[in-house]
């Protein structure tokens, strides 16, 4: 039976007489899956409610902040108290200090943060003072990893061989990209061969350590131990975007989980605990280049706000919390339910005779079902191998189920810990006909 959903109808349509397709990010628009998205009306836990009454386990959490479930409890506390005292005062707080001082101790090769409002803005300003403290303009980025959407990385591959990138958007000047070489992620020798073909002139390389914003993609054995070298052998930083994975794949992000230290750090997202936030940090040495020490310029009115400081605090302090012990351990627990969501999507895909033709691909509290024939997903060609079509369907039964997914065949599905093993089986339920209804279609 098909949900009713005609309150998030008419929302959508008065949405779109004020916001640009209704939507104030294309990634929540349905465009990729058709029909309209539901208009949320409130959170708790796993589920979201959309404005008809309908509720959705949900898959997206914010596309990752939502670590510990919506509205958690030490959360929405520590937001009132912080915004009775007034919501933004453009000086220094002592709640930036505290949230400063537990992503330092949590991620050690950041001796020094500075906090911004978004994911974007932290990844743009990490990218300037990379070239700014090396004095080099050219930045290596892989295909398919998102950075955000500041003009050096609104870039895909131009015709012919990976090399230089041209702008992926209208409004991106060719200028804004001529410094951004692309290369395959998982291919260290391509990041080599970018750095013998231009000599001293790469400021750095920026990936996402385990990559999310192309389905959910892992680093290959020994990947991101390759980059850290030839940065080294070439004088160029690291830059770990760290915006998806901080604080999700281990308390210390991707580069605990992997053993592998980037000389810059970008976050955002889980840091916020849902509101507006992004951070950037490195060595006190790199730091050192950002003004007001050093002659590297980036600002903002709203950085560093008490309400987004305090949510942040609280965040990281209930997972730090929980490390105290094995059996409270969140990415001990996370691990486990998202395990066992994989293993029963598996399940399900393999009793809807797909198991050829979905790959299910897991990482930490992550999982990605990729359409696609292609046994192991490596890098965005491998990716782009998806059936949008048989993703479409399987979509739509889903959410005519109760379970919220991104609405694209791109993304993660993201487990919270207020996802319990209730919400994990009526998951695998709906995904039993999902998979089935999209059989005709892989
Ligand atoms: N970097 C990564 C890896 C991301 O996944 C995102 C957003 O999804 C960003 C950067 C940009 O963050 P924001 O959307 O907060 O600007």
């Amino acid at each position: 039976m098909t949900m009713i959903r005609d309150k998030s109808r008419t929302a959508f349509r008065r949405a779109n007489t004020v916001l640009v397709g209704g939507v104030d990010s294309p990634v929540r628009a349905f465009n990729a899956v058709g029909g309209e998205p539901p208009f949320i009306a409130k959170a708790s836990g796993a589920t979201i409610t959309d404005i008809d009454g309908n509720d959705y386990i949900d898959y997206v959490c914010s596309y990752g902040p939502m670590i510990l479930g919506h509205a958690h409890e030490q959360v929405t506390t520590a937001i009132n108290k912080a915004v009775r005292k007034g919501t933004s005062y453009g000086a220094p707080t002592e709640l930036e200090i505290e949230l400063a001082q537990r992503i330092v101790s949590a991620v050690p090769s950041m001796e020094k943060v500075r906090f911004v409002s978004s994911g974007t803005e932290a990844a743009m300003s990490a990218i300037r003072l990379a070239r700014g403290a090396t004095g080099r303009d050219k930045i290596v980025k892989c295909v398919g990893c998102y950075h955000g959407h500041c003009d050096a990385m609104l870039v895909q591959a131009g015709s012919g061989a990976l090399t230089l990138g041209v702008p992926s958007s209208p409004g991106v000047p060719a200028g804004a990209t001529q410094d951004t070489l692309l290369v395959p992620y998982n291919d260290a020798n391509a990041v080599a061969a970018m750095f013998q073909k231009y000599p001293s002139q790469i400021a750095g390389v920026i990936v996402e350590p385990v990559a999310a914003n192309m389905g959910l993609v892992p680093p290959a054995e020994g990947y991101l131990a390759a980059l850290r070298t030839v940065c080294d052998d070439n004088d160029a930083l690291l830059i770990f975007d760290e915006v998806i994975t901080g604080f999700r794949l281990a308390y210390g992000g991707a580069q605990e989980a992997f053993g592998v230290t980037p000389d810059l750090t970008v976050l955002g997202k889980i840091i916020g605990g849902g509101l507006p936030v992004g951070a950037y940090g490195g060595s006190e040495r790199i730091m050192a280049h950002l003004a007001p020490e050093g002659p590297v310029y980036q600002a903002g009115t709203l950085s560093g706000n008490p309400a987004a400081m305090a949510a942040g605090i609280a965040t990281l302090d209930v997972l730090r919390e929980g490390l105290a012990t094995p059996e409270t351990n969140p990415y001990t627990l996370l691990q486990t339910r998202t395990t066992q969501l994989a293993n029963g999507l598996r399940a399900s895909r393999d009793a809807a005779g797909l198991s050829e033709k979905v790959q299910i691909v897991q990482a930490a509290s992550m999982i990605t079902c990729f359409f696609s024939h292609c046994p192991t997903i490596t890098n965005y060609e491998d990716a782009t191998t998806s059936n949008a079509e048989a993703f479409k369907i399987f979509f739509h039964s889903m959410l005519d189920a109760g379970v919220y997914l991104a609405p694209s065949g791109y993304e993660a599905m993201f487990v919270s810990l207020a996802h319990d093993a209730q919400a994990i089986q009526a998951t695998v339920h709906a995904a039993e006909h999902a998979f089935v209804a999209a059989a005709p279609f892989a």
